[in-house]
């Protein structure tokens, strides 16, 4: 029975761990219904794991919503979203491709 200390800050430890990645989880699903939960390309809507915010002005890109960016508070993170669209990870993937662009131009700008 020694070492209870121990045992207590690991268990804190995992549980903190724990706290993050489903605050991180929660504000992830907080972002994408407030970018209207579908992609803007395709309409897809199925698993939010596979949906990405794409910037429309790449060089006002303060921070992606990976897991990093999702340990901001909640304003800042809204604030991003507003100068991004919401798309799969496919559609993303094919829009910096550059065979696939934004029907309507909301902010895009000659370049
Ligand atoms: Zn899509
Ligand atoms: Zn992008």
């Amino acid at each position: 029975m020694y070492m209870p200390d121990k045992r207590t800050y690991a268990d804190r430890a995992e549980y903190l761990k724990k706290a993050v990645t489903e605050r991180r989880r929660k504000l992830r699903k907080m972002v994408i219904e407030y970018k209207g939960g579908k992609c803007k390309l395709c309409g897809y809507k199925r698993y939010v794991g596979a949906f990405d915010l794409h910037h429309l002005d790449e060089s006002q890109k303060e921070f992606g919503l990976s897991a990093r960016g999702l340990t901001r508070s909640w304003e800042k993170i809204k604030a991003e979203a507003d100068k991004c669209v919401l798309v799969c990870a496919n559609c993303h993937r094919e829009l910096h491709g550059g065979i696939r662009s934004f029907p309507e131009k909301s902010g895009s700008k000659t370049r």
